[in-house]
This record gives structure tokens, C-alpha cells and sequence, in this order.
């Protein structure tokens, strides 16, 4: 039974610590999910009184996602992703967007929070064309090298790398452009990388430059991480890879649905996606 964790932390493993917030756990408290604490939801709060619109921008997120994933599978063909950075379990997971278009599509998801464990194994157990490891996206070596992962994946076939609001959890000393160079590069020719990040607008939108900043420090200082940053920082991660049309843009404006709308706010022009694929 998963549901321990839905309302108070009696019972909890002891590797979950609900004196500290963790940032799958404000980010499921954007999305509206049950699986955060108090600690949690105070950040939630203190940014939702800074950005109103900031659930807003969570689900523009996972818009984005699905619109990525399902372009991937129904009109590149792709049958196998790597979902780093995975979260919490919630409407519309990567599996699912995937399985709708084909069945057999395989998806390793993969976090370094215990509690995305916990529930994404209660999650997937049915399920044996997805599975769930806990590692660190900063070992990018260890990650591919992992024996559940491999049987999952089969890297002489292209692959859907998906980094959804993960790099953005990497300070600058931590090399997210190295980082990100070696999980495309064992990756063969026709894979794509999907990614989310915090944007820095700089002189595009100086309202939005603003905002970034405040709530870059709101998050360091509450949550310990969180980088909003520039168009050229954001291109570092695609390296080589080939940008797809229409590039790097806010997450709403990435191939949108019809009748999918989001107020052109501050916080619009903060979060960017792109899909790119390896030449
Ligand atoms: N990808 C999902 C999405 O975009 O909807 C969830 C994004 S959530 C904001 C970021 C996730 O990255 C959290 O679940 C967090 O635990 C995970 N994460 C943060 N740092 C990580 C690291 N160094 N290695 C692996 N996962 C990490």
C-alpha cells in the first residue's frame, strides 16, 4: 500500500525526510498532487505569493511533455525513452503517452528521490515494459551502465532522452553541459533529446529577467537549487544535436494544441523547451 505517504509521514521509510523539502515533492504540490508535506507546500506557497500563475506554468510543463513524447513515438518512430529526472508519478506519465501509440514502447524512468521510487514501483508493477531505477543524473556513466536499464534499452536503436525541469536542479559547478554531453553521446544517430528548463529572458522580456531573478534566489535559499538560465546557456545542452522547429521557446509556444492557452504573464517567457535530434 503507497498511500502512506498521501496525508501524514506515520509510517514513512526512514530514507524519506519530511523536515526538508524535496524538489520532486514541491513539484507534485504545483501539479496538485498529495504526495508532499507541510515543509513542501511552505515553498509552494511562499512562490505561488511571488508568482501566482506558477501552477500554471507546472502544467504548461507537463503539456509540453506529452505534446514531446507523443510527436516522438507517433511521428519519429521512437519506441524506447530515458526519462531522467522522472518525479513523482502523476496524470499523463511518459509510459502511458508513449503505450498509447504503441504498446511495446519501452521507458526507464529515473530519479535519485526515494519517495519517486516508492511510488513509481507501486506505480509500474503491472507494467513490464517500464520500470524505474534511482540514480543521479549527474553520473551520467553509472546511469547507462545500470543492469535494469540495459534490459531495457537497446542503444544500437535511437532513443528518446527526456530531461523535463532537471537541468535547471544543477548548479553551474556541477557541469550540466558536460553532463548533458555525455548522455548524448552514447546515444546513436536518429535519438532525440526533449528538455525543460528555467529560462532567463534577459532583454527579450525584462519583466520576466526580473522575475527570474527573484525566484532564483527564493529557490536557492529555500530549496537549495534552481538556475534560470539564457538562451546561449540553454544551447549548450543540445550540442550537436539538430533543433527542431520552433526551436527553444516558451513551453506553450513548442507545437501547441488547439485551443490550448496560457496568459502571456512574466512567468510565460521563464520556462523553454525543445526537442532536438542527434544528426
Ligand atoms: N521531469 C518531471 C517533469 O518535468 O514533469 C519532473 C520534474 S521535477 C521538477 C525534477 C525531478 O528531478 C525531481 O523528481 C527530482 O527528484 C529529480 N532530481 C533532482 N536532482 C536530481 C539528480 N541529481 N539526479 C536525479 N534526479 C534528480
Amino acid at each position: 500500500d503507497w498511500n502512506w505517504a498521501k496525508s501524514d509521514d506515520a509510517g514513512l521509510p526512514p530514507e524519506i525526510d519530511t523536515s526538508k523539502p524535496s524538489i520532486a515533492r514541491v513539484y507534485d504540490f504545483f501539479l496538485g498532487g498529495k504526495d508532499n508535506f507541510a515543509v513542501d507546500r511552505q515553498i509552494g506557497e511562499m512562490t505561488l505569493s511571488i508568482v501566482p500563475d506558477a501552477k500554471e506554468a507546472g502544467q504548461a510543463n507537463r503539456r509540453f511533455l506529452r505534446r514531446a513524447v507523443h510527436y516522438l513515438a507517433a511521428e519519429e518512430g521512437i519506441r524506447q525513452f530515458i526519462d531522467l529526472g522522472s518525479g513523482l508519478p502523476t496524470q499523463g506519465n511518459v509510459h502511458q503517452i508513449a503505450q498509447e501509440v504503441d504498446p511495446a514502447a519501452r521507458v526507464v524512468y529515473v530519479d535519485n528521490d526515494p519517495i519517486v521510487l516508492a511510488h513509481g514501483r507501486a506505480l509500474l508493477a503491472t507494467n513490464d515494459t517500464t520500470t524505474v531505477i534511482q540514480a543521479d543524473v549527474r553520473e551520467p556513466e553509472a546511469i547507462y551502465a545500470n543492469a535494469t536499464l540495459q534490459r531495457f534499452i537497446d542503444f544500437s536503436e535511437p532513443v528518446g532522452l527526456l530531461l523535463f525541469s532537471i537541468l535547471h536542479h544543477l548548479n553551474d559547478d556541477e557541469d550540466p553541459w558536460s553532463i548533458a554531453a555525455r548522455l548524448r553521446d552514447p546515444l546513436p544517430s536518429g535519438s532525440f533529446l526533449a528538455m525543460s528548463n528555467f529560462f532567463d529572458a534577459q532583454d527579450e522580456h525584462p519583466e520576466s529577467h526580473k522575475q527570474a531573478e527573484v525566484m532564483e534566489k527564493v529557490f536557492n535559499e529555500h530549496l537549495g537549487t534552481g538556475r534560470w538560465r539564457t538562451r546561449e546557456e540553454l544551447m549548450g545542452f543540445i550540442g550537436d544535436f539538430e533543433l527542431l522547429e520552433p526551436g527553444l521557446v516558451p513551453l506553450a509556444d513548442w507545437r501547441a494544441d488547439p485551443g490550448e492557452s496560457w496568459e502571456r504573464s512574466a512567468t510565460y517567457y521563464t520556462f523553454s523547451g525543445a526537442v532536438a535530434r542527434k544528426p
